[in-house]
């Protein structure tokens, strides 16, 4: 019995990963992950795919992981960049934005900087988008290791107040440690990206290699919209693709001319517009800029 179930998960994978080939344009998505070093960016990524966390700290180069799922008979494909942090290069951030479909800006909430730091990545998102016609980027902020709320620097009001006028940008207190919120935060902004919310890591079968964070969670709280989770998820898994390569950097700059088109597709562009920094020909943001 055992063996039988194994050998369908298999099968079901490997026919996922072959349906990665054909995944089209419009459902291929790459989510960027900024933030300050040891904010917890790769915990967290780590908890969405796999489901576990690593107390020992390993400072991230650059990592890409993808992540296929048939839902509801259509194939997509999530790419995630987890980012160094710290890069030198500020043309290599840049082409990061311009590739990026949807980011996740991580800060601790026990550290004042790493939140000026992510308000900062965020008007140059902003910035950087609207110089392309892109008047809307899905966002969510990510306040980590909410575990260490006796050490808080950063209320969770401030954060909230600082995107409360962005269209697609919510603000989150989680901890990848403790398993906290990281489920609700893939779901807003898949949400904000007009993904499907099966994409989240409770409400779809789980198959394959590494991809060991077990069954679907199918308790009230997993599902915040009280969708019928049992019906939705018979259907709907994911699989991380095993053998997945950041592409080239020059694969990349023919994706910023793509993901034009893709955006105009989405409605991103004629969008209303989120009002932008000084200098940029566009009103500043009340309340974004911390000087
Ligand atoms: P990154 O540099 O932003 O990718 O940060 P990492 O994910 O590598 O995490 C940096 C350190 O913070 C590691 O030692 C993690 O174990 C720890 N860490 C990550 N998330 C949490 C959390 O939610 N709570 C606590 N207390 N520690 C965390
Ligand atoms: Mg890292």
């Amino acid at each position: 019995m055992v063996s039988t179930n194994m050998e369908q998960t298999m099968v079901m994978s490997t026919s996922i990963l072959e349906s990665e080939l054909n995944t089209p344009a419009k459902n291929c998505y790459r989510l960027v992950i900024f933030g300050s070093s040891k904010v917890g960016k790769t915990s967290i990524v780590k908890r969405f795919l796999t489901g576990e966390f690593i107390e020992q700290y390993t400072p991230t180069i650059e990592d890409f992981h993808r992540k296929i799922y048939k839902i509801r008979g259509e194939v997509y494909r999530l790419d995630i960049l987890d980012t160094s942090g710290n890069n030198p290069f500020p043309a290599m951030n840049r082409l990061s934005i311009l590739t990026g479909d949807a980011f996740m800006l991580v800060y601790t909430i026990d550290n004042k900087e790493t939140f000026q730091e992510v308000l900062r990545i965020r008007q140059q998102i902003i910035d950087t988008k609207r110089a392309k016609g892109i008047k809307s980027t899905p966002m969510v902020l990510a306040g980590n290791k909410v575990d260490r709320d006796d050490f808080r620097e950063i209320d969770f009001d401030d954060a909230r107040r600082a995107v409360s006028s962005a269209k697609r940008c919510s603000c989150l207190e989680v901890s990848a440690k403790d398993n906290i919120n990281i489920d609700c935060l893939f779901h807003s902004l898949f949400e904000h990206a007009r993904l499907p919310a099966e994409m989240t890591p409770s409400q779809h079968r789980k198959v394959g290699g590494s991809d060991n964070a077990g069954p679907p969670d199918l308790s009230p709280k997993s599902n915040p919209r009280g969708i019928t989770l049992r019906k939705r998820i018979s259907d709907a898994c994911g699989v991380i693709s095993p053998n997945a390569r950041r592409p080239s950097l020059r694969s990349d700059l023919l994706q910023v001319r793509n993901n034009a088109l893709r955006s105009v597709k989405r409605g991103d562009i004629n969008e209303e517009e989120e009002p932008a920094a000084e200098g940029t020909g566009f009103r500043k943001k009340r309340g974004c800029i911390v000087q």
